[in-house]
C-alpha cells in the first residue's frame, strides 16, 4: 500500500489570505451517490464531500463494495491493502478497492462478498437482512482499520446514520486507551432519520468487542436492545440534523422516537445544517435526462417536458390541468397513505398525478389500483428510477410532499429549481425552505400546510390550483422558486466551521 494517501497538510492561498489549515476529513457513509443509493443519505454524502474537496479539504469517502457499485461501470483500483478485523471473537478478512473522483476526492470500497454482494442494501420485500447487525458492526471495525492503513492522520471522521454510529465510541475508547491513530481525530455524527436506528438483540453487542459495561441507559443500551444510533448520539462528538427546524423537533418526544432525552442532553453540541442541492445533476438550464432544457428566463421547454411526461404515464391532455409529481420512498414517513386517501379528489379538483416510488408493498398495490381506476389521470411507477425522477421534476406544475415528518427533503428543493411548486407539509427541512405564496405580495416560493389531515393537504392542493390557472401569478411563484439557490458550498461551509469548533474542543479537553 503505499502510505501517505493523504497528501502533507495543504495551505489554501486561493481563498484565504490568513493560511487556515486545511481539513484531512473522513467520510463514512452507508451509501453515497453516485455508487448506491436508496435515499437522500447518498445525495448527501456525496455532494457535500465533493463541496468539501472542492474548497480544498482531502476529503476521503469509506463505504461497503455492494453488488450495486460493482455494476457500475466504475475504474476500481486493487489497493493490495487487505484488512484483518477481529470481530465476534474471529478474523474476518476484507480488501480495500480504491476509486477517483473529480474534485480529488478519494473514495474507497470496503469489498466483504459475504456482506455486500447482494441485490439490496439493507433488505429485500421481505424485510431488513437478518444479519445487518453484523454487517455494520464489522463495517464500523473495517473503517477503523482502514483509516490506519490508508495514510497520514485523519483530523475529522464524518459519519452518517446507524450504520456507522460505532465508530465515534471506537474513537473514544481509542482515546482512552492513551494512544492510537485515532487519538487526534473529532468526531462529527450526522442524524439523517430518528426512525432508522439500528436497534438489535442485545447480545449482538459481543459482535462489537465492546465490554458489558456499554449495556446501559447511559451507554448503548435501548429498551432491552443495542442501538447503533444511539452509540453515534452518546459518543460523537458533534452531531448534527439536516435542518434546523429538524433539530429542534428531534428534541420532542412527538418526532424523538425515544431518543429525545438523550439528544436534549446533547444540545450544546448539536447543529441543525440544511443540506445542499448538487446543481451539476439537478438544473433544468442542462439537465440531459430531460426532453428539452428551459431557465428561469425562457420556460417553454417545460411545456415539452410536460409532453414527454404525458407519453410516459398516456396522461390525457387538457387546457389547465396541473400535473402533480410525488416521488418517494413508499414509507409511512412519507405521507403515502393520506395521498392515496386524497387521489379521488385531487382527480375531482382537475388535476393529473404521477407518482414514482418503490417501498412498502401495500402502498404499491394501491397505487397501482388508483392507476387503473383513473387511466389518463393517474400514472403511477413502482420502482426506483433516477431518469425518471428528473423527467418527473420537469414535466410536473406542482410536487406533492404529505411528509409526517421530514428531516431536510431534497425533492422541494429539486423541485424549485426546476419551476415544479411545492406543496408541503410544514414539518422539518419542508418547513424551512418553502415559503407560502402571498399572491398580494408576490413573495414566497410554495404551499405549505399544518397539520396531518387530508382536509388541510386537499385545501391546500385546491389553493394551487386555483392559482394555476391564473398564469401569470403562477409564473411569479414558478420563478420565485427557481431564483432561490441551495447550492452546497453555503452548508459545507457551516460544517467546516463545526469540524474546527471539534477539533478545538478536542485539543483543549
Ligand atoms: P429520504 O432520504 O427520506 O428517502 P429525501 O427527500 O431526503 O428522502 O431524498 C430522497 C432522494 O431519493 C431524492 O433524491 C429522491 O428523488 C430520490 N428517490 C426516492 N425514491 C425514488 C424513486 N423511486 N426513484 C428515483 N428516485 C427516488
Amino acid at each position: 500500500m503505499t502510505e501517505g494517501t493523504f497528501q502533507n497538510i495543504i495551505y489554501s492561498r486561493k481563498t484565504r489570505s490568513d493560511r487556515v489549515k486545511n481539513l484531512r476529513i473522513l467520510t463514512v457513509s452507508s451509501e453515497t451517490t453516485p455508487f448506491a443509493k436508496t435515499g437522500g443519505l447518498a445525495d448527501v454524502a456525496g455532494a457535500l464531500s465533493s463541496a468539501l474537496a472542492k474548497r480544498g479539504n482531502e476529503v476521503t469517502l469509506l463505504m461497503p463494495y455492494y453488488k450495486e457499485v460493482k455494476k457500475k461501470d466504475l475504474k476500481v483500483e486493487e489497493t493490495g491493502i487487505s484488512l484483518e478485523v477481529v470481530f465476534s471473537g474471529r478474523s474476518e478478512k476484507a480488501s480495500l478497492l480504491r476509486h477517483n473522483l473529480a474534485d480529488g476526492l478519494n473514495v474507497y470500497f470496503i469489498a466483504h462478498d459475504r456482506y455486500y454482494e447482494r441485490d439490496e442494501l439493507y433488505g429485500d420485500s421481505t424485510g431488513d437482512y437478518q444479519d445487518n447487525a453484523e454487517r455494520f458492526i464489522f463495517f464500523c471495525r473495517a473503517v477503523l482499520a482502514a483509516g490506519r492503513l490508508i495514510g497520514n492522520k485523519i483530523d475529522i471522521v464524518h459519519c452518517h446514520d446507524w450504520q456507522t454510529g460505532l465508530i465515534p465510541l471506537y474513537i473514544r475508547e481509542e482515546r482512552m486507551d492513551g494512544g492510537g491513530f485515532w487519538k487526534d481525530t473529532a468526531s462529527v455524527f450526522t442524524l439523517h432519520n430518528i426512525a432508522y436506528q439500528g436497534n438489535f438483540w442485545h447480545y449482538d453487542l459481543d459482535l462489537t468487542g465492546l465490554p458489558w459495561s456499554y449495556y446501559t441507559p447511559e451507554g448503548i443500551e435501548f429498551y432491552g436492545e443495542i442501538s447503533l444510533l444511539k452509540a453515534g448520539l452518546v459518543y460523537a462528538d458533534k452531531i448534527t440534523t439536516v435542518s434546523k427546524r429538524y433539530a429542534q423537533e428531534v428534541q420532542t418526544g412527538d418526532f424523538g422516537y425515544r431518543l429525545e432525552g438523550i439528544i436534549s442532553s446533547r444540545k450544546k453540541d448539536l447543529a441543525g445544517i440544511l443540506n445542499g442541492v448538487d446543481y451539476r445533476e439537478w438544473s433544468p438550464e442542462t439537465d440531459k435526462l430531460i426532453r428539452k432544457n428551459y431557465s428561469r428566463e425562457d420556460l417553454s421547454g417545460k411545456r415539452e417536458c410536460k409532453r414527454e411526461l404525458m407519453e410516459i404515464f398516456s396522461l390525457e391532455s387538457g387546457r389547465d390541468r396541473p400535473i402533480i409529481g410525488f416521488i418517494s420512498r413508499l414509507a409511512q414517513q412519507k405521507g403515502v397513505d393520506i395521498l392515496i386517501e386524497a387521489v379521488p379528489e385531487i382527480v375531482g379538483l382537475g388535476a393529473s398525478l404521477v407518482v414514482l416510488g418503490k417501498g412498502e408493498q401495500h402502498y404499491g398495490q394501491q397505487l397501482r389500483e388508483l392507476a387503473r381506476e383513473f387511466p389518463g389521470r393517474v400514472g403511477v411507477r413502482i420502482t426506483f428510477d433516477n431518469d425518471l425522477a428528473h423527467k418527473i421534476e420537469a414535466g410536473c406544475d406542482m410536487f406533492i410532499m404529505p411528509s409526517r415528518y421530514e428531516p431536510c427533503g431534497l425533492n422541494q428543493m429539486y423541485s424549485l429549481r426546476y419551476g415544479t411548486v411545492p406543496i408541503v407539509k410544514a414539518t422539518g427541512g419542508l418547513d424551512d425552505t418553502i415559503r407560502e405564496f402571498n399572491p398580494g405580495t408576490r413573495k414566497g416560493n410554495g404551499f405549505k400546510f399544518k397539520g396531518h389531515e387530508l382536509r388541510n393537504m386537499l385545501k391546500k392542493i385546491g389553493e394551487a390550483i386555483d392559482l394555476y390557472r391564473n398564469k401569470k401569478l403562477w409564473e411569479t411563484v414558478m420563478r420565485n422558486g427557481m431564483e432561490e439557490d441551495f447550492s452546497w458550498d453555503s452548508s459545507a461551509r457551516k460544517y467546516e466551521r463545526l469540524y474546527r469548533k471539534a477539533q478545538k474542543e478536542l485539543v483543549n479537553k
